[in-house]
């Protein structure tokens, strides 16, 4: 296949397709179009390593910028496609300057953007939210200035940036709407560990609460109310409430959206001639449930954007490999395998104040794993899982056992669990 495949979003997924698509010996005009300034680069650094005073802009870069010379990827920083016509051989897609660019095949890897609160206040100078590499610039800056932090959202980025603005000496609150941490994504034990980790480490976490001010002195954010009737001094706020999806581009495209752009396991969306990948989509749920799910994560990005530059070359990418997620939250590692939506067991496994593994099973088939601090588990459950196996419930909670020992077939499991 000749022409063109144009890229909107030059994010992990955006950069996935364009590479796949040389690297399957594609021979047309690849072009990215990124709202962004900067060539694509990595964001997990940007709620940790980014944040200290010393690191590099370039330690963050994806590639470096000789790379898209030589694959022929053509960048377009600082622009996003605005429009587009379709039809069945391709389209014109129009960008917020009025330049028009023709493309036989449309990719859409525009990602997700972070939300606010419906709060007085959330656009003072001292507010910051984080996606980009300017957030990321922006609030480093704040920090090194700041001296009371509160965050607002105990999820991936809340928690991380928490850990680093403790790190680096600051005085830091947590305030979380839910009655956990990070109870979007893992189970009681594991939030409760996570608590206590944060909580020795000085960090303040006030539960079960909202924002419903953030108050300025000197024209600056200078304390934060709480629905509590608290108010908390702050002299830097960053919110980390989730995000959502950007699929304006999509939904003036006519294709299907619901919460994301609907797309199959091949990254197909409802057009024939348009792909997407990354946090702009919902895809099935891979446990084979019946309904879409978002994977906002890395290994979503880039898997989901190579299995798409194959399906825009009608070729077959083969099967995903098992989702999984990090956070590094100061010395805290969380690894997470597999997705454990609609688990109803879990095992814990637990030796000391040091390690944790939390396994997930439904009608005793093995879903995921959260894992602190104990890579041997999270291999081991990765392992289980991308071979279609499972790990005995019985004995998983034993520490003194290597979970890599308890992998077996399903069926195995099954028929044990009927003979008496
Ligand atoms: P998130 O992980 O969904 O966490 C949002 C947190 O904010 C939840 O704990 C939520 O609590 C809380 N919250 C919601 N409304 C609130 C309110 N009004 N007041 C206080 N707390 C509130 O989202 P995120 O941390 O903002 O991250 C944004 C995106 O970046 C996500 O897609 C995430 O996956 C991605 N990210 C991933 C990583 C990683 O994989 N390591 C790191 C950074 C970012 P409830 O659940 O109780 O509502």
């Amino acid at each position: 296949m000749t022409g063109r495949v144009l890229i909107a979003g030059g994010g992990e997924a955006g950069l996935s397709i364009a590479t796949t698509l040389r690297d399957l010996g594609y021979g047309g005009d690849v072009c990215i179009v990124t709202a962004e300034d900067t060539p694509p680069y990595q964001r997990p650094p940007l709620s940790k390593e980014f944040l200290h005073h010393d690191a590099e802009l370039t330690s963050v870069q994806l590639r470096a910028p000789e790379f898209f010379l030589d694959r022929g990827i053509d960048l377009l920083l600082g622009r996003t496609v605005e429009a587009a016509t379709l039809n069945d051989s391709g389209g014109l897609a129009v960008l917020d300057d009025g330049t028009e660019i023709a493309f036989d095949k449309l990719a859409l890897a525009t990602g997700s953007t972070p939300l606010t609160l419906p709060v007085p206040g959330m656009d003072l100078p001292g507010v910051v939210s984080l996606r980009t590499l300017a957030d990321a610039s922006r609030l480093r800056s704040e920090l090194d200035r700041a001296r009371r932090v509160v965050v607002v959202g105990g999820g991936f980025i809340g928690l991380e940036v928490a850990a680093t603005a403790r790190n680096r000496g600051l005085d830091v609150s947590v305030i979380q709407a839910g009655d956990r941490l990070m109870s979007r994504v893992v189970a009681e034990p594991v939030s409760s560990f996570i608590h206590e980790y944060h909580t020795t480490q000085g960090i303040r976490i006030v539960l079960e609460t909202k924002v419903t001010g953030v108050n300025a002195q000197n024209g600056r954010v200078d304390s934060v109310e709480l629905h509590s009737g608290e108010s908390i001094p702050a002299d830097l706020v960053v919110v980390g409430v989730g995000a959502e999806p950007v699929t304006g581009l999509a939904e003036r495209l006519g294709l299907a959206c619901e919460r994301g752009i609907v797309v199959d396991a091949h990254a197909r969306t409802s057009h024939p001639a348009v792909v997407a990948a990354g946090d702009c989509t919902v895809q099935p749920h891979p446990n084979g449930r019946n309904r879409l799910i978002a994977i906002e994560s890395v290994n979503n990005a880039t898997e989901q954007g190579r299995t798409a530059a194959y399906t825009l070359l009608g070729r077959s990418p083969g099967t995903r490999g098992v989702p999984w997620f990090w956070s590094n939250q100061g010395a805290l590692k969380l690894q997470i395998a597999g997705l454990s939506d609609g688990y109803d067991d879990i095992i814990v496994r637990r030796d000391s104040t040091e390690r944790l593994t939390v396994l997930y099973y439904r009608m005793g088939d093995l879903l995921a794993a959260d894992s602190v601090n104990n890579p041997r588990d999270h291999m081991a459950v990765k392992r289980a899982l991308a071979d279609g196996n499972t790990i005995d419930p019985v004995c998983a909670a034993n520490t003194a056992v290597p979970l890599k020992s308890l992998i077996t077939h399903r069926t195995e499991i099954k028929h044990a669990q009927r003979v008496p």
